[in-house]
């Protein structure tokens, strides 16, 4: 995603409060640690919006 030019103040990534530099990109110490946790753990995964495979419905597409 293309970054937009205003400046606006960082927020955490995880609560959206404005980070604090002690624990930056985080808020708190708190939000950092649960990321840490996260990306060690199995809550945190990386979503996917592909659709399954196959399931595309290619009736839109009359060519010819
Ligand atoms: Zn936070």
């Amino acid at each position: 995603m293309p970054s937009k030019s205003t400046a606006k103040p960082r927020a955490c990534p995880l609560c959206g409060n404005p980070r604090d530099e002690a624990f930056k990109p985080f808020c708190s110490r708190g939000c950092r640690d649960r990321d840490l946790l996260g990306w060690f753990g199995e809550s945190y995964r990386v979503p996917v919006d592909q659709p399954a495979d196959g399931t595309a419905d290619t009736d839109n597409f009359t060519d010819e």
